[in-house]
């Protein structure tokens, strides 16, 4: 079947043959492989254009069973279909007093979409990214081949499929670490930030006592106010913080989305309605409060509630910019969020996060540091401002997000990702034909 496929920016839609199979059915698949190639779908969350494939094949997420045992040491293990969605995972594993290790901002995300990408959550600082939580994953290659793939049977393999963006193969199954916790919910800690200095300042201070941390930027403050933040960090409640109806139902499983955008408005997102929002989110946080119960949906995922979400930013659709720059870097955190105000652009939606010290993964994104995340509206006149913000991130010794990205040059990526030639090399041997294609690999010359 033809489709129109796009991603969750919905900015460069392309059309490709969408192809629902079982994952014994990829083989086959492959081998009819036409010019255009294959690549693996997920819930297709990545903002740009890496889960498709213009005039090739696409494939749908492949479901399966999820099975949980424990290893040797006790350690619980999941063993899951590659295109389960991290919610359906959730009700598996709360069921089971058991959590996944990484979320990330949504839960409509499949695994095998959260391993290519090689995904963060809010407690990436101490816990690393999806990747690291992995103990091995089922991959189909180029040649037909299934493999069983973990960071000491092949790691050559293995890290460049964490974070490969679908390009080594299809991932059919992975086995990954769950976390055991006492309840559905977290205790969250919030507080109000004046400014960027302070906010650095504290998230080094006390991220670390924390397994949650993230910062809510208003982008539109100026002058002494640039950077003011609300930053909410959080730990898993345990069995003895529970009150009112989280003491009666601990184990609630996020539910589905509450309502729907039905149909793509004029975009709403605009300079005045996000400064008005912006002011109102930050007024209404509290000055400080401590150990606040919230639901797992409430804390981690507030914009799963509304389906479809993406369509207030209108028919031109959204882009994502997110970077990383190192620990000692934070300077140009401050400077990119000055170049961001001073261009007047309303981002809704930036958050600050610290990460680890990032894993071997080719093209993984964390290193240790500090990540800023921007939603914008799509517009031309965003061009000139990415330039200066890509200049300053290259300066910092920083890079973007692949599964954000629509619009990185190859040149400009093959500076931030030091490891690109080493993919590229991988990828020949692996995949001489060129069976794996999609529209982000020509892009940046995969
Ligand atoms: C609201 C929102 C919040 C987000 N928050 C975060 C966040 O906090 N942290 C973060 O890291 N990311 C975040 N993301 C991005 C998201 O986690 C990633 O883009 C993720 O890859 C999306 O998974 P998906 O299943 O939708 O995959 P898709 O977007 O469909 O595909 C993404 C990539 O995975 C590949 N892929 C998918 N399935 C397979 C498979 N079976 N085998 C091989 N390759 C496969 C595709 O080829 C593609 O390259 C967020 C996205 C949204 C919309």
């Amino acid at each position: 079947m033809t489709s129109l496929l796009s991603g969750w920016g919905r900015t460069a839609p392309t059309a490709a043959t969408l192809v629902e199979a079982g994952a014994s059915d990829v083989p086959a698949l492959l081998r009819q492989a036409i010019a255009r190639g294959v690549i693996a779908r997920g819930l297709g969350r990545s903002y740009g254009d890496a889960a498709q494939n213009a005039g090739g094949t696409v494939l749908a997420p492949l479901t399966g069973p999820t099975t949980v045992a424990r290893a040797a040491d006790g350690t619980p293990l999941v063993t899951v279909a590659a295109g389960t969605s991290l919610h359906d995972l959730m009700a598996t594993l709360l069921a089971q007093r058991l959590f996944v290790p990484v979320t990330p901002g949504t839960r409509y995300v499949t695994v095998g979409g959260a391993i290519a990408a090689d995904i963060h959550g809010k407690n990436n600082h101490r816990d690393g990214s999806f990747g690291d939580q992995l103990v091995s994953l089922d991959l189909v290659t180029a040649d037909g081949r299934l493999r069983t793939v973990g960071p000491e049977s092949d790691p050559a393999l293995f890290w460049a499929t964490v974070g490969g963006m679908g390009l080594t193969g299809v991932i059919t199954a992975a086995t990954l670490r769950a976390l055991p916790v006492e309840s559905a919910y977290v205790a969250v800690d919030t507080e109000r930030v004046p400014g960027i200095n302070e906010l650095v300042d504290r998230m080094r201070a006390g991220d670390d006592a924390y397994h949650y941390s993230v910062a809510w930027i208003d982008t539109l403050a100026r002058g002494r106010s640039l950077g003011r933040a609300v930053l909410t960090r959080a730990d898993h409640a345990t069995a003895d913080q529970l009150r009112g109806p989280a003491a009666r139902d601990p184990w609630a499983a996020p539910r589905g989305p509450r309502i729907a955008v039905p149909f793509t408005p004029p975009g709403l997102v605009t300079r005045p309605t996000v400064r008005a929002f912006n002011e109102v989110w930050f007024r209404k946080a509290p000055r400080h409060r401590v150990g606040e119960l919230q639901s797992i949906a409430a804390y981690f995922h507030p914009l799963d509630a509304v389906d479809d979400w993406n369509r207030l930013y209108g028919r031109r659709g959204m882009v994502q910019y997110q970077l990383v720059v190192p620990d000692d870097a934070e300077s140009a955190v401050t400077e990119a969020l000055r170049v961001l105000a001073d261009a007047g652009r309303p981002s809704f939606l930036a958050v600050l996060k610290r990460f680890g010290p990032g894993n071997p993964g080719l093209l993984s994104f964390p290193m240790r540091g500090w990540t800023l995340a921007l939603d914008l509206p799509a517009s031309p006149a965003l061009g000139p401002m990415f330039r200066t913000l890509d200049a300053l991130v290259l300066e910092a010794g920083g890079r973007l997000y692949l599964a954000k990205d629509s619009r990185l040059s190859p040149e400009t990526f093959d500076a931030m990702y030091e490891q690109a030639d080493d993919f590229r090399k991988l990828r020949r041997d692996l995949d001489p034909a060129g069976v794996f294609q999609s529209d982000l690999g020509r892009r940046l010359q995969l």
